[in-house]
């Protein structure tokens, strides 16, 4: 089980290098990330957030009995369509984060995605998402850029957000939590 940094730490908020050859660490590594995304629980998990400055992110997500979608994705690429203009539904398009643990905000994504990438045996492969799954995509896909969801927030979004995070004394390096070991409410 890997700590998950949480917001502040700057390993977040700085962009991730290439992982370039796949070498026994990154799959070992992404054995971890796995685990780690499961116990949260959480439906994706990028390398930075494991204090690995690292551009790749894991998924999964069960769209329903019949439907699971998951993966490795190393060095992606992210096509989007245009995000549609107007105010995210907090009903239908609130989203969290495991380094903002317990949180939850509405944000208005692209509705598709492309994603490009390599799995673990080095073979590239190609998504073409929607809805939900294109919203994991380009919230991970973030995150090797260090961008967090927080950061995109609609402006009322963004003041309750950052009230979050000054109300939990976040936003400092060094923080991290456990799955199994800490306590989180979600
Ligand atoms: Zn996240």
């Amino acid at each position: 089980m890997l700590p998950i940094r949480i917001t502040g730490d700057p390993v977040l908020h700085e962009p991730a290098k290439p992982v370039g050859r796949i070498t026994a660490r990154i799959r070992a590594l992404a054995a971890d990330m796995i685990e780690t995304m499961h116990a949260a629980p959480g439906v994706g998990l990028a390398a930075p957030q494991v204090g690995e400055p690292l551009r790749l992110f894991v998924w999964s997500w069960r769209e329903d009995e019949a439907t699971l979608h998951e993966g490795v994705a190393i060095d992606p690429e992210l096509w989007i369509t245009p995000t549609p203009p107007g105010p995210a539904d907090p009903e239908e398009e609130s989203e969290g984060c495991l380094s903002i643990p317990g949180e939850r905000f509405p944000l208005r994504r692209s509705e598709g995605a492309i994603l490009r990438a390599r799995d673990l045996e080095g073979r590239s492969y190609e998504i073409v998402a929607h809805g939900w799954l294109a919203r994991i995509f380009q919230h991970e896909f973030d995150h090797l850029d260090g961008v967090l969801y927080a950061d995109r927030l609609e402006h009322a979004h963004a003041k309750a957000v950052a009230k979050a995070i000054k109300r939990e004394g976040w936003g400092k390096p060094g923080l991290s939590w456990t799955p199994g070991v800490d306590e989180v409410e979600a």
